[in-house]
């Protein structure tokens, strides 16, 4: 399998990665820096190949688009792990529009942009996968305040998958959002599981067998709800 991870050089994205690799597949791990890809390519075991890919550029995702057509001809498994602003600081009602705009760019727009450009290639795969790395906050049954920019994008995020599920199920790719759990990373802090528990459930949604879920909200594959 050839799979590709947004946001692969640290924490979540990282992780998914090394298990992938783990697991015998090609992994690209891409990264906004081709310094940190280069890096945490370089520490993993297995076939990772570092691709710089910051998910906001439509030039960065035109070129990774060029990259994997011309030395691989396809991809099987989509990963939309990079997400930012976890904005514990601020509620809906005085919120920043600024900063929710700037985080629909890498939360939203990146899935989405990056999923058109793939799109292709993904059809020329005979398992394609597509994984968006969303979040529990993100559940309608589950929205408190705080957090506007991260909930609502992820929100977005989740209506995303559902429609490119319902779009894309008569080609076989099998679209999934996913919540990996609280996990102790950067965006994370400290007290949250371990990487490996956030990533697997991220992994199963990844390599899911033919008739496997499509459309659903998952973690640790199991479903939650929207
Ligand atoms: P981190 O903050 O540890 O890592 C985020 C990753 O996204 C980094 O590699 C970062 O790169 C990358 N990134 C940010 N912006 C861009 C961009 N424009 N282009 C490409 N890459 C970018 O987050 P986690 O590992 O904790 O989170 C991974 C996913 O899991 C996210 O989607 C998050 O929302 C989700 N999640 C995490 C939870 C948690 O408890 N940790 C809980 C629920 C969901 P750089 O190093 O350059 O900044």
């Amino acid at each position: 399998m050839i799979a590709l991870v947004t946001g692969g050089n640290r924490g979540i994205g990282r992780e998914v990665c090394r298990a992938l690799a783990g697991l015998g597949h090609t992994v690209l791990l891409t990264a906004r820096s081709p310094e940190a890809a280069e890096r945490a390519a370089g520490e993993l075991d297995g076939d990772v190949v570092p691709l710089r890919l910051d998910v906001t550029s439509a030039d960065d995702v035109a070129a990774a688009a060029a990259t994997v057509a011309e030395r691989y001809g396809r991809l099987d498994a989509l990963v939309n792990n990079a997400a930012i602003t976890y904005d514990t600081w601020q509620g809906a009602v005085s919120a920043d529009l600024d900063v929710v705009r700037e985080a629909a760019e890498t939360n939203l727009y990146g899935p989405w942009r990056l999923t058109q450009a793939l799109l292709p290639l993904l059809r020329g795969s005979a398992h394609p996968r597509i994984v968006n790395v969303s979040s529990e906050a993100a559940s309608l049954t589950n929205m408190g305040g705080g957090t506007p920019a991260y909930n609502s994008t992820k929100v977005a995020l989740n209506a995303l998958t559902r429609m490119l599920a319902a779009e894309l199920r008569g080609d076989g790719v099998l679209v999934n959002a996913i919540c990996p759990g609280w996990v102790a990373t950067e965006m994370g802090g400290p007290g949250g599981r371990p990487v490996s528990a956030g990533a697997a459930g991220v992994v199963w949604a990844a390599t899911l067998p033919d008739d496997g879920p499509t459309g659903g909200f998952f973690r640790d594959g199991r479903p939650l709800p929207w």
